[in-house]
């Protein structure tokens, strides 16, 4: 049974979450390769201002995105993403960085915001991304995690920034994995791994998360097995995290999605986007 729906509007091709659709109250996507204008190697919908070389196509990618999403394109906002753990709070007076206003001179990984109408855009080419959503508190997170944000927790660092800043319950968070790299796909070498094990003690034991590369030196993990660790650690319930479990690398998913790894960094940026209604 999928948890989630692709489907087309105004061209553009969508992943949303039942999960997320059906709690109401929120406009929420993960962008595929389709409908954009970018060219070459970022055809067609691009969100990356440093792979593709005219600021202009991503900005329209973007307008695209906000007219199908039906989001204010002037208050979407994007973080410099540095892979790391630090979380900004998005509010009337900063949001739209990145877009309509400059981007932020500080590097974060992860925003939240409990203000109405602002989209909250994260980038990725296998990086996990993550949803975040308190439909009691009515706040929510947008996060980037690959694997130097995942060992730090960064989908952890964003459920505490909710709770912090806006006194969200984790047990009321719904928490959904969109497309990112899979275990069959993500090979690394021991130290990347073993800085996983550091935060992740338990993927030792868990052929779920980490088991041997197809190369005896290497390791195979699963990135969003290990977010969902982390958000658990956080206190979001089980049945409330969703992975679509959707491998972005995967040679069968290149038509729609674009991959860092596949491509060996030739490739676009998708986006995920989230906004309170
Ligand atoms: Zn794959």
């Amino acid at each position: 049974m999928y948890t989630y729906k692709i489907y087309d509007k105004y061209g553009i091709k969508l992943l949303t979450f039942d999960a997320l659709s059906q709690a109401g109250g929120i406009k929420h996507c993960f962008t595929t390769r389709k409908g954009g204008v970018s060219n070459g190697y970022c055809e067609s919908l691009n969100f990356s201002k440093t792979r593709d070389f005219d600021d202009r196509n991503v900005n329209e990618n973007a307008r695209r995105l906000a007219e199908s999403l039906d989001v204010d394109y002037n208050k979407l906002t994007v973080v410099p993403q540095v892979h790391g753990c630090e979380v900004k709070v998005i509010d009337e007076e900063n949001c739209g960085a990145g877009f309509s206003k400059p981007r932020f001179e500080e590097g974060y990984d992860a925003m939240v915001t409990d203000v109405a109408g602002i989209p909250l855009m994260t980038l990725h080419g296998d990086c996990v991304p993550v949803f975040l959503y308190d439909p009691v508190r009515r706040a929510i997170g947008m996060v980037h995690s690959g694997w130097r944000g995942t060992a730090l927790k960064v989908a952890l660092h964003a459920v505490k920034k909710m709770e912090s800043e806006y006194g969200c319950i984790p047990e009321n968070i719904i928490a959904a994995i969109g497309p990112a790299i899979g275990i069959d796909c993500f090979e690394v070498d021991m130290p990347v791994y073993d800085e996983l094990l550091k935060s992740f003690p338990c993927m030792a034991e868990n052929e779920r998360l980490a088991v041997a590369g197809r190369i005896p030196s290497k390791k195979q993990v699963s990135l969003p097995g290990l977010v969902e660790q982390a958000l658990l650690e956080g206190g979001i319930k089980k049945e409330k995290i969703i992975d679509c479990g959707i491998c972005t690398c995967c040679e069968e998913n290149a038509e729609d999605y674009f991959s860092h790894r596949r491509t060996g960094g030739k490739t676009g940026i998708m986006a995920g986007v989230i906004c309170l209604v």
